[in-house]
């Protein structure tokens, strides 16, 4: 999931923007063509999200010389699975013929349908450390999600938002399948689609394991959350994450800028080519971000929360505060970790500058 943050955005998500041949009205009543080629032998299918602000998730539907894969898997609702059912019969398949899926990364809008596709008969493949973070996150106890509300507290989210945080969450993991087994590939390994050789690059900032796939041969890049065209991907920290999840993310934009990418094939937008365009804006954003940061935390000690609503001042939903409030301390981290800020113990905790 990414954010769409007012405030945080270069401009607005519009995934109806070239190629598509629906509008979102008629992409929610899938009454026309839902699918395109995006790259040869590279088919995207548009899965609507009940998410506002964030309306499409694309997946990729690959054709190999030994068969289909697909990378992503929508959110499971009635209207994603007729989406996907309708693209997948565009290319003149059916949900059986899919014979491997990779999903990018754990969030709900990525692996949703997993499932549905792992029980008609494909191998769904993941991240090797990402697949225990998503066991973790979609367990039935709801663990990750309560410790992840405690979090949100201690840094001054008021309970009531926090409980209503709480249930979308948990609201959202209902629409996640349950998966009997998922197949782990580590960084730098390679994975088959279908005869399409590609090779798995951890990219962690908007989760710790978050990976893309790289076809190398045909310079076409799977960027899942990682590179998005309109929009940035949320970064955030939560009580599990790894120490410095801004800092990952963009030691990780660095990492790929100058990868042979001719191709990029985003989760949310369109795909685009310049990729090293696009990275040097992610990481400027992120640059001005930072020092907006340092002006919110300012002379007074504030509780993350506070600085977030100064960063963020129109928040739509429980998700988009959640979000704030994650990337908001993501920030805070980062420049903890730089020498620019500094925390200080407390109910809530409160941070100022060095
Ligand atoms: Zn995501």
């Amino acid at each position: 999931m990414v954010s769409a943050l007012r405030g945080q955005c270069p401009g607005p998500l519009d995934e109806r923007a070239g190629g598509f041949h629906c509008t979102e009205r008629d992409l929610s009543r899938s009454h026309c063509a839902l699918s395109d080629l995006v790259a040869p032998g590279i088919r995207r299918i548009p899965i609507p999200l009940p998410i506002r602000g964030l309306s499409i998730v694309n997946a990729y539907l690959i054709e190999g010389a030994h068969g289909w894969s697909l990378v992503d898997a929508g959110l499971h609702t009635a209207e994603a699975e007729q989406a996907l059912r309708s693209g997948l019969a565009d290319a003149g398949i059916g949900l059986e013929d899919v014979q491997r899926v990779f999903v990018t990364h754990l969030h709900p809008d990525h692996m949703g349908m997993a499932g549905t596709l792992e029980r008609a008969g494909a191998e769904v493949l993941m991240h090797t450390p990402e697949i225990a973070a998503a066991r973790r996150t979609w367990s039935k106890g709801h663990e990750a999600i309560d410790a992840t509300y405690d979090w949100f507290v201690r840094h001054g989210m008021p309970r009531d938002v926090d409980e209503g945080m709480r249930q979308a969450w948990i609201a959202m993991g209902e629409r996640v399948d349950d998966l009997e087994h998922i197949g782990g590939v580590d960084d730098g390994e390679s994975v088959d689609l279908g005869g399409r050789a590609t090779r798995l690059r951890w990219t962690p900032g908007h989760t710790d394991y978050h990976a893309v796939l790289i076809d190398e041969r045909d310079g076409v890049l799977f960027a899942g959350d990682h590179v998005l065209p309109r929009i940035t991907s949320n970064i955030g920290l939560y009580p599990s994450s790894r120490d410095d999840p801004l800092g990952d993310f963009m030691g990780a934009l660095t990492r790929l800028r100058d990868l042979p990418v001719k191709r990029v094939l985003p989760a949310h937008g369109d795909p685009f080519d310049d990729l090293a365009g696009r990275v040097d804006e992610l990481i400027a954003h992120h640059e001005s971000r930072l020092e907006a940061t340092i002006a919110a935390v300012g002379t007074a000690e504030r509780d993350a929360y506070a600085i977030a609503r100064i960063l963020f001042p129109v928040l739509r939903s429980a998700h988009e505060e959640r979000f704030a409030l994650a990337e908001t301390l993501a920030h805070l981290r980062h420049l903890e970790r730089k020498g620019r800020v500094r925390e200080i113990d407390g109910a809530p905790a409160r941070w100022t500058t060095t």
